[in-house]
């Protein structure tokens, strides 16, 4: 087994922004700190981008993108030089998922075996599909023809938050890169690292100055400043709902520039009385909330079940959350690590008091201390039973490892519960019965909906919500339509002038 721990020690991450194809401390000088939630000590202080750093960031990616060295460079020299970003991210598989790992928590097994790799592949994905793209052409009257096609919108500021640091920049930056935009992508304050890792590769896999920057920094000022710099065509952001807004808001007093969110979520896992194996739909439910100690935004966080499958079912997930392996999250061994920050932490054990004052029986909820590290973040898996729907525990956002059980009787009232939610992100029903598989499945008010099973992702498919959980779709094909504007061009090509009849 390799020591994590020691390898941690000896690492000297990378801290400053990253700008037209180099590292630079922020022009005022401003750092802030990045703490390991494994034991709350020091990693490093961070440069933090003011907006002087955002516009040279900015500045650059424009100026990259008028250059054309990115923009309109061919099609396989992009796809070639992304094609080597995923190569290098596999090849310094370790020093990521390290620097993911003590950054945000995340377990060093799932870093290394999840987050990486699927970064990785998400590059090579979009790298891919580059020249399998086909424009169009309409179908115009014989002396004419009218071309349809794709161009990439200029410069993209990505703003991400810090559960799935790597993952969601890449759902962002492979998309808007291939399809030719400049990028300045901004990290969460909590987990700047992996991104500018990223960074250093792209440069070495020959991403030119300028076409993709990183600026670490504090949300109200440098994500602010992306949001209201006039030379930023696209904001592709996810987060919270309410960030979310205030960058509707950026864009409407700025340049009315393109916004998509990608924002929280309070998925319903619903689990009907006709159920095939409960066991089996137990640690799919435990996992689908307890994973990354609940902190993912389709993270099924509510439990809808039929009365006549309740009490196994709970001691199934019970049964499953207390074999999870909860701990330091550099030990090969854990399944789950920490909860990203002392404010997470706290707000988390909020939850659990707000539960106990909407009388709803509360199983686990304590901040634990594994394996002798007194400054981390750890909360154990929890199953609030019992739960009113239309409460606070039924309807708000927890991001932990914090499981909300409703009790309903038959379809019609599951769906009905499961819908009466603001968010809209993710939603899955366990049945035998085909025809109540794709009723339910078509009644739930959710961007993904999964039937007896929880969780099932991949870049093919699109990932975005309805209602408050966001408009904007990340992966899939349909990511390029984000990034890319559609432009008509009439040709005559006849002798005549051609009219509109
Ligand atoms: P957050 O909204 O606080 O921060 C997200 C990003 O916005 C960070 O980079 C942050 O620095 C920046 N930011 C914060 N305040 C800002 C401001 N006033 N102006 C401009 N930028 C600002 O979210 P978070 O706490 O980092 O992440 C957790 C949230 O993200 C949860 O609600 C979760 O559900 C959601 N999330 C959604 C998805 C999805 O795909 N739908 C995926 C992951 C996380």
């Amino acid at each position: 087994m390799t020591d994590w721990i020691a390898r941690a020690r000896a690492l000297a991450p990378e801290s400053g922004l990253f700008i037209d194809g180099s590292f630079r401390p922020a022009a005022d000088g401003e750092t802030f700190e990045t703490r390991a939630p494994r034991d709350g000590s020091l990693i490093t202080r961070v440069s933090a981008a003011g907006e002087a750093d955002v516009d040279a960031a900015v500045s650059a990616a424009a100026r990259a993108f008028e250059s054309g060295s990115w923009s309109r460079a061919d099609r396989r020299e992009r796809q070639r030089v992304l094609l080597r970003l995923a190569d290098l991210m596999l090849e310094n598989l370790d020093e990521l998922a390290l620097l993911e790992s003590i950054d945000s928590g995340h377990p060093i097994s799932d870093a290394r075996n999840v987050d990486v790799p699927n970064a990785a592949r998400t590059v090579r994905w979009y790298a891919e599909a580059i020249d399998k793209m086909y424009d169009e052409i309409a179908p115009a009257p014989q002396d004419a023809l009218a071309l349809i096609t794709r161009e990439a919108l200029g410069v993209v500021a990505a703003v991400v938050p810090w559960n799935y640091p790597l993952i969601i920049t890449a759902w962002k930056i492979a998309p808007a890169l291939a399809a030719g935009n400049s990028v300045v992508l901004k990290p969460a304050e909590l987990t700047s690292l992996s991104a500018l890792k990223l960074a250093e590769l792209a440069a070495i896999a020959g991403v030119p100055d300028g076409v993709f920057n990183v600026v670490p920094g504090l949300g109200p000022v440098t994500g602010a400043a992306l949001g209201r710099h006039p030379l930023v065509d696209k904001v592709t952001f996810t987060g919270s709902p309410a960030v979310g807004r205030a960058f509707l808001g950026y864009s409407a007093e700025s340049n009315g520039k393109q916004v998509a969110l990608e924002l929280g979520g309070k998925s319903a896992q619903v689990v009907l009385a006709d159920v095939a194996d409960i066991a089996a739909c137990a640690s799919s439910v435990a996992w689908g909330i307890f994973y990354n100690a609940g902190q993912t935004c389709h993270g099924g966080s509510r439990l809808i079940v039929d009365e006549r499958v309740h009490d196994e079912l709970v001691a199934g997930v019970l049964k499953v959350g207390a074999s999870l392996r909860l701990g330091d999250p550099l030990l090969e061994s854990t399944q789950i690590g920490t909860i990203a920050s002392e404010k997470q932490l706290e707000r988390v054990l909020g939850y659990v008091d707000v539960a106990r004052a909407e009388g709803v029986t509360v199983h686990g909820g304590e901040r634990v201390r594994p394996d002798g590290l007194d400054g981390g973040y750890y909360v154990e898996p929890t199953v609030f039973d019992g739960v009113d729907n239309a409460g606070r525990i039924g309807q708000e956002e927890i991001f932990g490892p914090a499981l909300a059980v409703t009790t309903v009787r038959g379809a019609a009232e599951a769906v009905r519960v499961a819908n009466d939610s603001p968010y809209g992100l993710a939603a899955s029903v366990w049945t035998q019965d085909i025809s109540t598989a794709h009723t339910v499945a078509r009644q739930l008010r959710a961007g993904t909906v999964w039937v007896n099973t929880f969780d099932v992702a991949d870049v093919i498919t699109p990932f975005g919500g309805f209602k408050n959980s966001g408009s904007g779709r990340d992966r899939s094909l349909h990511a390029f339509d984000a990034y890319t504007a559609l432009k008509t061009t009439w040709i005559n090509l006849g002798d005549a002038p051609l009219n509109n009849d």
